[in-house]
């Protein structure tokens, strides 16, 4: 087979799923075609402007709406709003001729065979005949879709079942058919890793694939436990969601959301074409559900499901549960039960899983039943769904966004004793799993190598997880190759002469403990290794400075402490910048404020797309006092020709920290300025092996300690006049309070360099000097305290 390259895709079917692939493309820089039906008739605006229905617009009018739709839905499906210009619009009618020039088409169109028949008829008088094909389906067997077709077709087509939200659920299912080509499945698992940033899982032909079939049991596995032990619908969400490692939204919230229908067709569906699974009842809905069903009560989209919210003429908004006994609505507290609040507090989820499951109290037989129920459903389903345990797992996680999959779980509580509580409980798992123990096997994974294992059924022996080989999962460095921690870090030799910091602070929080970390691992490199990664593997990089401590500081008005907390940071991240070795800082998920300085002052960023990175410190009633604000005004001054100060890029900076804007994206990151245009990680599951790989890249190419800046150009006095005229037409305009005046004041000064009374060059120390000056002033006011303590305590910024 020629080599193959995606550059431009077709999507077909512009609804919910397609509309949102066809962004995901575009924020890889994919060009995409999007196409939808044409309507058969005018809209009553059409009809006002006197369109006819031959019109362009009016044909284009279905999928026009729905990319609107998608662009304006939350969180957004785009990296950054001109990424649209990648993806051109059209109809079916009149445009689907333009499929014969891309390497890639998506069937995206209703889940309806007859319909996606008569659209591969149509397709198939276009496609070139190297041009892959495939589908979206959620359930529709692949060989039924290709059933009839020609050799070309079966060979190049095959199922990419992305999952909703296309951009953020890391799950992409790939299907081959009985012909699809070898290299185009081996392509597919690749280019979805490396480019989509997606977890490819290669899947058998089976109902549901793997990851909606193992899924969706569990769902219903749980909703028929809520009868059994008399748990109401927010008991069993909170019992399911964050405290063991799954989403927030759980088991009803997350029903709410994707839509009782939606459930209703597809537990429908499984409940017809699983002929031969033994515990096909558990996909028939409880009497109490399909009464939700039968009433419309279908979840958001009809504005009841097993929950409700109402809001009165005051926008207080109360929420209620439906009673399932009852079928009526009634209010309800978050979880009382002291026990459970205990467990909750645990930092370790393996701890907080181990420890639910030992509970002697209704709540213990909850967990008991609903976990060792899927896992022995699991277990049955290998080899039909997959000949491999780590597919479910990988599947289940990156599909419905848990941290721990079925058998990792199972290894959590420990293989053996869980085994034999199931044969008490009459929930005897698969054969292999006894064959596994018998031959004193005890786990489903194990670390050995520094990589992940998993047993192989069919050989009887661990072997390395496939496709992640290349990849650094700290776990696998856990036993041998600590190098050195405290309360907040541990740093890792992650080998061929790099070592790597991990905060595991609360939301990784930099204080004391982090501040020593990096330092100690400097030191450590500077001696005896090339260089130095700082990543972690949560789901965030970092939340910033600990405003915990500056809070409770402040409140005992201890500014000694609070400016000998701020000459650390300021110490730690010059460290960062004038070490004799590389470091790189590898981000994904927040990086804010004292992290977003972090980043600032790493000789490169890895970041994966989903970084979320800003100086925020102007919501907390502080200013970036971390190396923050001397850093921008630095690369501003690096900019301007001699002599033509560019006020307007040192404005534009100083509008990105006033308001305390967030990027949405690594790329938009990069825009404002915080880190340079590289090639970003797509794949979190990359990112520290791609971090790693930039160090010794640095090093490779011969590493000198930088030099400190010494002439960095400010403004003074002339610059500052302008600013707080700007900042005063703002005030005057409403948009922003005196306070936030106040502190847009005080971080303008710093920016111009204090008050000088013309232009000149000042050194990095200065415009941290500055920064501390300021920062501990704020320190000492009132509403300063207020924002903080919103912050912390309500978890939201206050404008006071
Ligand atoms: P949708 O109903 O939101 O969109 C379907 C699109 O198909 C619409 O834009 C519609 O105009 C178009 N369409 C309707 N009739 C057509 C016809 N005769 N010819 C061509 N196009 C036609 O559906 P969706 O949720 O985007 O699902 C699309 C596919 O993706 C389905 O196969 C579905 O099973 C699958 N899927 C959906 C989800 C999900 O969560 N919604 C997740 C994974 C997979």
């Amino acid at each position: 087979m020629n080599k193959i390259n995606i550059n431009k895709v077709a999507v077909i079917g512009s609804g919910i799923m397609g509309s949102r692939i066809a962004c995901h493309l575009a924020n890889v820089n994919i060009n995409v075609i999007l196409l939808d039906i044409s309507p058969k008739e005018l809209s009553a605006q059409e009809k006002k402007l006197n369109k006819k229905i031959t019109d362009k617009s009016v044909r284009n009018r279905i999928v026009n709406e729905s990319l609107q739709k998608a662009i304006k839905s939350k969180p957004s499906p785009i990296f950054k709003k001109d990424v649209l210009d990648k993806i051109k619009t059209g109809n079916i009618d009149e445009d689907l001729h333009l499929v014969s020039n891309v390497d890639w088409i998506i069937e995206a169109v209703v889940e309806n065979l007859d319909i996606k028949n008569k659209i591969y008829d149509e397709i198939e008088n276009y496609r070139k005949k190297t041009t892959l094909i495939s589908t979206n389906t959620s359930g529709i067997p692949i060989s039924q879709i290709s059933e009839g077709r020609s050799e070309n077709f079966k060979k190049n087509f095959l199922g990419t079942h992305f999952f909703n939200p296309p951009r953020y659920l890391k799950l992409l299912e790939i299907i081959p058919g009985e012909k699809t080509h070898k290299d185009i499945i081996d392509y597919f698992m690749k280019f979805g890793s490396l480019v989509l940033g997606k977890d490819t899982v290669l899947c058998k032909d089976t109902p549901a694939f793997i990851a909606n079939r193992l899924g969706i049991y569990s769902l219903m596995s749980t909703i028929h436990s809520v009868e059994k032990y008399k748990l109401s619908i927010s008991e069993v969400d909170f019992l399911t969601g964050p405290l063991i490692g799954r989403p927030k939204s759980a088991t009803f919230r997350t029903m709410d959301v994707v839509g009782l229908d939606t459930a209703v067709n597809v537990s429908n569906n499984l409940l017809k074409d699983l002929k031969n699974d033994e515990s096909v009842s558990m996909f028939k809905l409880p009497d109490s559900v399909k009464k939700l069903y039968n009433n419309k009560q279908w979840g958001d989209k009809t504005g009841m499901g097993f929950y409700k919210k109402e809001v009165d003429e005051k926008g207080n908004k109360t929420f209620y549960q439906i009673n399932t006994k009852t079928d009526k609505y009634e209010t309800y507290e978050n979880n009382q039960d002291k026990e459970l609040l205990n467990i909750k507090k645990e930092e370790s989820l393996d701890k907080r899983i181990v420890d639910l499951v030992s509970l002697k109290t209704k709540h213990g037989d909850f967990y008991r039943s609903i976990f060792y129920d899927s896992f022995r459903y699991c277990s049955l389903r290998i080899p039909e769904v997959s000949d491999d345990l780590y597919k479910i797992d990988k599947a289940i996680c990156s599909g419905f966004g848990w941290k721990k999959g079925p058998f990792e779980t199972w290894d959590t509580i420990g293989v053996e004793k869980v085994f034999n509580e199931m044969l008490k409980l009459k929930l005897k798992p698969a054969r292999w799993v006894e064959e596994m123990l018998s031959l004193g096997i005890k786990s489903f994974y194990k670390f050995s190598d520094n990589k992940k294992h998993f047993y192989n059924i069919q050989e009887k022996q661990y072997k390395p997880v496939p496709g992640s080989e290349d990849l650094i999962v700290l776990d696998a460095f856990k036993e041998n190759d600590v190098v050195w921690s405290n309360k907040g870090v541990t740093l890792y030799d992650i080998k061929d002469g790099v070592l790597n910091l991990e905060f595991h602070t609360k939301m990784n929080t930099m204080g004391k403990d982090v501040l020593e970390g990096i330092n100690h691992a400097i030191d450590v490199c500077e001696k005896q290794h090339t260089g130095l990664v700082i990543a972690n593997e949560a789901d965030y990089f970092s939340a910033g400075a600990d405003l915990g401590t500056v809070f409770m500081l402040a409140g005992n008005r201890d500014f000694d402490s609070i400016e000998k907390s701020i000459d650390a940071f300021q110490k730690t991240v010059m460290r960062v910048r004038y070490s004799s070795v590389p470091v790189v800082v590898a981000t994904s998920g927040l990086a804010l404020g004292g992290a977003c300085e972090l980043s600032m002052h790493a000789d490169a960023v890895q970041a994966h797309n989903e970084t979320y990175m800003g100086l925020v410190e102007l919501g907390a009633g502080l200013i970036p006092a971390g190396g923050g604000t001397k850093e921008t005004t630095l690369r501003v001054s690096s900019e301007y020709s001699k002599g033509d100060p560019e006020f307007n890029k040192l404005m534009e900076s100083f509008m990105t920290i006033a308001s305390a804007k967030v990027s949405t994206s690594a790329l938009e990151a990069q825009e404002m300025g915080f880190f340079k245009k590289t090639i970003n990680t797509a794949n979190r599951a990359n990112l520290i092996k791609d971090a790693k790989n930039k160090v010794l890249d640095i090093a490779s190419l011969g590493y000198v300690k930088p030099t400190m800046k010494k002439k960095i150009k400010v403004h003074g006095r002339s610059a500052l006049a302008m600013f707080n005229a700007g900042i005063e037409t703002m005030k005057q305009g409403m948009y922003i309070t005196d306070y936030d005046q106040k502190l847009a004041q005080k971080l303008a000064h710093i920016m111009c360099g204090g008050d000088l009374t013309q232009e000149c060059y000042v050194d990095e120390q200065y415009l941290l000097d500055l920064e501390r000056e300021t920062m501990v002033s704020l320190c000492g006011e009132e509403k300063t305290l207020q924002r903080m303590h919103s912050i912390l305590f309500k978890r939201k910024p206050l404008r006071n």
